[in-house]
């Protein structure tokens, strides 16, 4: 992927709530302040700096499609839209989020009530770390989320209500549940 304009970095770090300097394409101390904060509150200490790297860009990016996208969910409030790995291998954005999958997401939200995101992306090196899961996931792609709804997916109806619902969607690819391992969760995807 490209990296943003300068401007573009400012505004979403603005949007972010990280920056509030002017919007001028000049990445001085206040932007590298900007970057510095926003890395405390989403990387491992190891990785704390005030570069400006394309993982950092993709970090940025799926912020701002969460916010552009959804109402309900946030790269802060709900960890799983950050890479499962928790920082072991990557920085949590390994892959830009699909932005038919964040609209989607909210569509369940708004039907069923407050979401729980229980698998979200997967960079290359969690997911390979994972007993029987196959390197074409979607997961990988940002193209897929598994999700618990309390009070709703607890029941096998529950969940089968939810796939039904899953497949008014536009793009929706698959969506399924009750596979070994799954618990009470959703899986959904978009094509
Ligand atoms: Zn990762």
């Amino acid at each position: 992927m490209e990296l943003l304009s300068k401007k573009k970095r400012q505004g979403y770090l603005t949007a972010a709530g990280y920056y509030k300097g002017n919007i001028d394409g000049i990445l001085g101390p206040q932007s590298r302040a900007a970057i510095l904060a926003m890395k405390r509150d989403f990387y491992p200490k190891k990785w704390w700096n005030t570069k400006y790297t394309i993982g950092f860009n993709r970090l940025l990016v799926n912020d701002n499609r969460i916010r552009r996208n959804t109402k309900n969910f946030s790269l802060k409030g709900d960890g799983l839209l950050l890479c499962e790995c928790g920082g072991r291998y990557c920085g949590g954005a390994p892959v830009l989020f699909n932005e038919q999958l964040l609209k989607n997401l909210q569509k369940v939200r708004d039907r069923f009530g407050p979401v729980t995101i229980t698998s979200g992306l997967r960079c290359k090196g969690y997911n390979k770390s994972l007993a029987g899961s196959i390197s074409t996931s979607l997961h990988t792609k940002g193209k897929a989320i598994d999700l618990y709804i309390p009070g709703v997916t607890d029941t096998k109806a529950g969940r089968q209500k939810v796939v039904k619902f899953w497949y008014t969607l536009p793009k929706a690819n698959y969506a399924y549940s009750d596979t070994p391992n799954m618990g009470n969760a959703v899986h959904v995807d978009v094509k």
